[in-house]
């Protein structure tokens, strides 16, 4: 086996087991596949290639001593190279959040999403791209300068976790992290034609993921396919006391032996197939909803009746949460200061300064849903709509296992096509955003492409804690297909 191809999460530790290949050469073949292309993709903020080999290194040494006794226990998954978002602290390694107002900031501790998945053996390669505090739906907000989509330069990767996304279409890894507080998974996953799942509000401890809106931030997994994140998910999972909305669930077992669709009952909800959308979107969903039909599932019509208030609670309840988290940047306590006589002048140039627009209109925003005289109309009230849309998915679950849906109105739009309008690039999140505000898990995956060669993907939603259900309905769709082993032909 050679080691110029990344390959899948499966086969890369099937490889590593065997010996067929170390993880030191397959570490060092990202590390060049990184090199020669990240300087046109920019899907990296942050490589940390002496780290990742160090890493390789150790963990081809604890191949070694397997192999010597195979009795000792193998962390499982030992020497596997995984990209990890910029909102994702890792101690000693410079996080950013594609802002400048974090610019030199190397956190002093590790976030448990990324430190579980170091002790279960990964090889850390890389902080990648993200619009700045996960605000964005393109990574064009990033302050360090947008991510392009491996599958055509001109368009945008989706956001924010474009980094992510595009270091897993372009195979510069086998899989990376990424987070998910509107649809940043699932809608880059979906313009990069990669599979992408966000997991369930209180399944993955947000402790070290820098927060947005902390009633809706999720950690996510972005790989090729529904398999390579069933084997990931289970290593960060669970309760951890840093973070007291995570939940004391046992890992995900993910029997993917048994994944079929048969007697699945798919809701298909009248609400997220709308006047405006790409009809090849459309088209490529329905399409894949007719072949988890002949897989053996059971399509229904289903009714989410609230799902046009999504957008306006979210653009209040996200940026109000917003507001309050990135309060805390003022020059003191994080990254740089810029200088003023009075200390309210050097909060002022602080933030003024190293803010982008994006983040500065929805700390605005923010501050003013939650102002004396206005809470009750704007936030409360948007917290009470959002409890009607919760009360829609548990509805459609009484009927349905799982929901299926477009991830996003439209393919990968053009670098700056909605750079003018806040409003056109909020619409891009319609289909993404009401699982956030449920709390529900919700996965992306590839199901065809559109007459410009981009990307068309699926989204299935589940209820609270069912990842299980969606790697398994995506594995039965991925198993009939071979729409996620296409990758784009890069120079
Ligand atoms: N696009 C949405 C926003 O801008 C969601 C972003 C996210 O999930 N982090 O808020």
């Amino acid at each position: 086996m050679k080691a110029e191809n990344v390959m899948s999460v499966r086969a890369t530790l099937e490889a590593l087991r065997q010996g067929d290949i170390t993880s030191y050469d397959l570490t060092k073949a990202c590390l060049k596949r990184m090199e020669a292309l990240d300087g046109s993709l920019h899907a990296f903020l942050t490589p940390t290639p002496e780290l990742a080999l160090r890493q390789a290194d150790e963990a081809d040494r604890k191949y070694a001593a397997w192999r010597q006794d195979p009795s000792q226990e193998l962390p499982p998954l030992l020497g596997l190279p995984m990209a990890v978002k910029d909102v994702l602290a890792q101690a000693g390694v410079r996080c950013t959040c594609g802002s400048k107002i974090l610019e030199n900031f190397i956190p002093p501790y590790t976030a448990t999403s990324v430190e579980r998945l170091i002790r279960a053996g990964i090889v850390t390669v890389g902080k990648t791209n993200t619009d700045e505090f996960a605000m964005g739906s393109s990574t064009e907000n990033s302050a360090y300068g947008p991510t392009r989509n491996p599958w055509n330069p001109e368009r945008v990767p989706g956001g924010s976790s474009g980094g992510s996304a595009a270091a897993v279409a372009a195979r510069m890894v086998p899989a990376a992290l990424g987070t998910d507080t509107g649809g940043s998974v699932r809608q880059p996953a979906a313009f990069c034609g990669v599979t992408g799942l966000k997991t369930t509000y209180g399944r993955i401890s947000r402790y070290g993921l820098v927060a947005y809106g902390s009633s809706l931030d999720t950690v996510g997994v972005l790989a090729q396919s529904a398999e390579d994140i069933s084997l990931i998910l289970p290593h960060m999972a669970g309760r951890d006391p840093r973070d007291a909305t995570s939940m004391d669930l046992p890992a995900p077992t993910i029997d993917l032996e048994k994944a079929s669709v048969k007697g699945l009952r798919v809701g298909v909800p009248k609400e997220y197939f709308i006047e405006g959308i790409q009809t090849e979107v459309a088209q490529g969903v329905r399409a894949a909803i007719e072949t988890l039909r002949q897989l053996g599932a059971e399509i229904k019509e289903i009714s989410l009746p609230n799902t046009e208030y999504a957008l306006p609670v979210y653009y209040l309840i996200a940026p109000a949460e917003a507001s309050a988290n990135l309060a805390r940047y003022d020059g003191i306590r994080f990254g740089p200061r810029e200088e003023g006589e009075r200390m309210w002048e050097m909060f002022f140039n602080t933030r003024g300064k190293r803010f982008g627009a994006e983040v500065k209109r929805r700390i605005m925003l923010g501050t003013y849903a939650l102002s004396a005289g206005y809470y009750d109309a704007y936030y409360g009230q948007a917290q009470k709509v959002r409890t009607l849309i919760k009360h829609d998915f548990e509805s459609a679950f009484s009927e349905v296992d799982v929901i299926a849906a477009p991830v996003a109105p439209t393919t990968a739009f053009r670098i700056g096509q909605h750079s003018g309008s806040p409003l056109e690039m909020y619409l891009e999140d319609i289909f993404t955003l009401p699982a956030n505000l449920a709390g529900v898990p919700g996965i992306a995956f590839p199901v065809g492409f559109d007459s410009q060669g981009l990307p068309v993907s699926m989204q299935l939603m589940g209820p609270h804690f069912r990842e299980d259900l969606l790697l398994r309905s995506a594995h039965a769709y991925q198993q009939a297909t071979d729409y996620h082993f296409q990758s784009p032909e890069l120079a």
